[in-house]
């Protein structure tokens, strides 16, 4: 888990300051996937390491993860949306 400045989960509220990437070790970078580990919420990176909502388009390409899919699957479960807005 690495330090990144305060972030506020765009659909739990909850404070989001650390990041581990799921298969590395690399601090994230602008336009990386940001996945709430509280609620399964999908943010994007942004240069100054502030999170924003993914566009439609990314939210598409995003959705042909396998993976992505089992965490929107879970969330859906679990909260009955997919999230945050998309813009
Ligand atoms: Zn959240």
């Amino acid at each position: 888990m690495m330090k990144v400045p305060k972030n506020i989960c765009a659909a739990c509220g909850t404070v989001l300051d650390g990041a581990s990437q799921v298969d590395g070790k690399q601090a994230p970078a602008m336009g990386d996937l940001s996945i709430c580990v509280y609620c399964g919420n999908l943010s994007i990176f942004q240069a100054d390491m502030s999170l924003r909502d993914p566009t439609v388009a990314e939210f598409e390409l995003l959705r042909q993860d396998e993976r992505v899919l089992e965490i929107l699957r879970l969330r859906y479960k679990h909260f009955g949306d997919d999230g945050g807005k998309k813009q």
